[in-house]
């Protein structure tokens, strides 16, 4: 969890690097690629995550995103 207003406030530095190792984690265990990790807002009609860690969300997902290289990093190719 990151607990914020990221619609006020931007994530900070840990909070986003613990996201990343904790998803890629995730993702490692159950095997999920990385074009199925969504945030709330894209799949309900919500605020959530609040638009500084959805910007964050859609870059670390992306092809030079930090999300991908916590994959990397555990030996795992990104999937997907
Ligand atoms: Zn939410």
């Amino acid at each position: 969890m990151c607990l914020g207003n990221f619609d006020n406030q931007r994530p900070s530095g840990a909070q986003v690097a613990a996201l990343d190792r904790f998803v890629a984690s995730q993702m490692r265990r159950y095997r999920v690629p990385i074009n199925h990790v969504y945030t709330h807002q894209e799949i309900n009609p919500t605020a959530c995550p609040g638009r500084n860690l959805q910007s964050y969300m859609v870059a670390t997902r992306g092809s030079q995103g930090n999300m991908r290289y916590a994959l990397l990093d555990a030996g795992e190719i990104a999937l997907a």
